[in-house]
């Protein structure tokens, strides 16, 4: 067994909420990271994963090209420490976790506990992020395509009714988190749902599409504590014909797998 795979097991071993990320195979996320033949067949988080180990996918655009909706410094910020942060932090708390498959590992309870805990944050964190810069585009924003609007109006009434659940959401997360419209391919229902930190409290196997990061890191900068004022302007540059292609994806992968 190869040190990537032993990897990849105790992630799905242990972080049972991270199965949902097994849906993005596939789909625009994967082909971030330089993806390769070999990256895809990796699974369900080799949408930012290099030779055995998580890396930081390129920003897909200038870090100045979303102004003046969110600012070059924060963006600079937020992707090469934040994000990067998320990274180093799963890869080293897969190599700790590593030794606990080593029969001779003394059972250490509170020891495996943190690491799961750091598991979910940096896992998270990582996959949040890698679709949080692919949801947004400079020149973006504007209505959604026909059939994700469609989409949006059948779950929530209409286009802005669901703009206002989103916002509503992310107004609501209490410190750090982000507000997540996910598509539950057994219903083929969309849901909003919230995120607390990084840690994934979306339905098991519900893929997301769009992912609203309102940590204060993403916006302080530009919009202090106005975080209202980040979300309003943040709709400007989503990336909608995104979001349509992995709802497209997520549906197709309903009936070409389940
Ligand atoms: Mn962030």
């Amino acid at each position: 067994m190869n040190d990537s795979i032993s990897r990849r097991d105790v992630l799905t071993r242990t972080l049972p909420g991270l199965a949902l990320a097994g849906a993005m195979a596939g789909t625009p996320l994967a082909v971030m990271a330089d993806a390769t033949a070999e990256t895809h067949a990796a699974g369900p988080l080799a949408t930012a994963f290099k030779d055995g180990a998580y890396v930081l996918p390129p920003l897909p655009y200038a870090y100045e090209a979303l102004e003046p909706w969110i600012d070059a410094q924060t963006m600079h910020l937020h992707h090469d420490k934040h994000h990067q942060g998320y990274v180093n932090g799963l890869n080293n708390t897969l190599k700790a976790l590593a030794a606990f498959n080593d029969p001779a590992t003394p059972e250490n309870a509170a020891l495996l506990a943190g690491l799961e805990e750091d598991l979910s944050f940096n896992a998270g964190g990582h996959l949040l992020h890698t679709l949080f810069w692919r949801t947004m585009a400079p020149n973006a924003g504007g209505e959604p395509p026909q059939l994700l609007a469609d989409a949006l109006a059948r779950e929530f009434g209409s286009v802005a009714s669901f703009r206002t659940r989103l916002a509503r959401v992310a107004a609501g997360v209490k410190g750090s988190g982000w507000a997540v419209l996910a598509h539950e391919p057994m219903a083929d229902r969309l849901l909003v749902m919230q995120v607390k930190q990084h840690d994934m409290q979306l339905a098991a196997t519900a893929v997301p599409l769009l992912a609203l990061d309102v940590w204060e890191h993403a916006y302080y900068l530009k919009y202090q504590n106005v975080r209202t004022d980040y979300v309003k302007a943040w709709w400007n540059v989503v990336n909608w014909p995104e979001v349509e292609a992995s709802l497209v994806a997520s549906r197709g992968r309903k009936t070409g797998q389940a």
